[in-house]
């Protein structure tokens, strides 16, 4: 199975590859003492109490950058209610987060899925990714937040036969497109910063949009129209991709504009970007009790129904539950207590100020 999980994109020094044999083929499977489903605030601050007790993370998201609903819903506004900051922008607090965690040296498995788990003989996980990636780990914390971000895709028949083979809705890596021909659809922040940016990368960008005003930052708007004005993009606004034609491989698009009609495109790719909408998805099945889309915990260590599955942040409920950053990072807090004592039953555990003992990151 192709792999083309982007672990390399973080530091990953505790990936530990061994391989295993599953149905005749040999899978490489990544080892850790707490994987973190979900990489939003909550998610990652896990990494840093895991850290000072000398506990291992790795990280799986669906999302191909860090931060959750911080960077991908609102980056650039900000946050007033995090202790100690009395202003901070989401995407800056991710950015101080993924600092504050980088002496511990987490991997990272983004633009994946976690599809599933199957409890082993020696009360290990192993959970499979949507793109095959296996993880292993004694202790599951799901961070997930309103669950993976679903993309919204457009109303056009066929799109899902050339899912991958042409039509990507996120972008993993702008270098794939370089010397390509691409179409982005939508008029919000996404499509706009995305078609800047692949204005540099790719051989040739056009931007389709149903509206003449787009819904995005003003500065990102004027960028594009700049850029089209240059000749260096296509802008071709009142109008909307309605077909997709290839043979195994995308490599037209049909555009219906209000006043020329339909013409096709050539193209390498077609991304639409209409936003993503979180879904609590596979994690339902997994036999954990859930209350309204919520996994219900214990709130002495945030543990689930499920012995070594923990839920903190948005995505548990209890009685009392406020939806807040500050609220998950307490969860999570707390809840690396109980994964040590799950994970070490023998071992003593001895509560130290970082104030005391500093932050002895590992070395490798
Ligand atoms: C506009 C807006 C403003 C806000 N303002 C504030 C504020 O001022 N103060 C405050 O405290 N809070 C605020 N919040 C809420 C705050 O953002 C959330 O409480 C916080 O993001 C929750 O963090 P989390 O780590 O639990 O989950 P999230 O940030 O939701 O991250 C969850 C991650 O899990 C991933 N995921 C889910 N399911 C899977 C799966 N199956 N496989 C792989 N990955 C998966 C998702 O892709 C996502 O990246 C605001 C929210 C919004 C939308």
């Amino acid at each position: 199975m192709e792999n083309n999980n982007l672990s390399y994109y973080f530091p990953c020094t505790y990936l530990n590859n061994l391989p295993i044999e599953i149905g005749g083929y040999t899978i490489n499977m990544i080892k850790t003492d707490i994987l973190v489903i979900g990489a939003g605030p909550c998610g990652l601050f896990t990494a840093f109490e895991a850290g000072l007790l000398k506990m291992r993370c790795h990280f799986v998201d669906a999302l191909p950058i860090p931060g959750g609903q911080c960077a991908e819903i609102y980056p650039k506004k900000p946050i007033y209610d995090i202790p100690g900051f009395p202003s901070i922008l989401a995407g800056e607090l991710v950015d101080n987060l993924m600092e504050q965690i980088a002496p511990f040296k987490p991997g990272f498995t983004l633009g994946e899925r976690a599809e599933s788990v199957e409890k082993q003989e020696d009360g290990s996980f192993i959970l499979t990714t949507s793109r095959g990636t296996k993880l292993q780990a004694p202790v599951i914390a799901i961070a997930a937040g309103l669950g993976s971000f679903e993309p919204r895709k457009p109303p056009i028949e066929n799109i899902t036969d050339f899912e991958d083979k042409g039509v990507d809705y996120i972008i993993r890596d702008p270098q794939k497109y370089a010397g390509k021909k691409i179409v982005v659809a939508g008029g919000g922040d996404s499509a706009l910063d995305w078609t800047i940016i692949l204005a540099d990368i790719a051989e040739e960008v056009t931007l389709v949009h149903r509206r003449t005003s787009f819904r995005g930052a003003l500065d990102s708007v004027e960028k594009v129209m700049d850029l089209a004005k240059a000749g260096k993009i296509n802008v071709i606004t009142e109008a909307q991709c309605v077909g997709l034609n290839g043979n195994g491989k995308l490599n037209e698009v049909i555009i219906k504009q209000k006043q020329e009609g339909e013409f096709p495109k050539v193209v390498d790719n077609f991304i639409p970007l209409f936003g993503l909408s979180p879904k609590l998805g596979p994690i339902a099945e997994w036999g954990l009790n859930i209350h309204r889309s919520a996994i219900e915990v214990n709130t002495l260590d945030y543990s689930t129904n499920v012995p070594g599955i923990y839920a903190i942040g948005d995505i548990n409920t209890y009685e009392g539950k406020l939806k807040l950053i500050l609220c998950g990072f307490h969860e999570s807090t707390l809840m690396v207590q109980s994964a040590f004592k799950h994970i070490y039953p023998d071992k003593k555990l001895s509560f130290k100020y970082t104030t005391v003992n500093g932050v002895n990151g590992f070395e490798e």
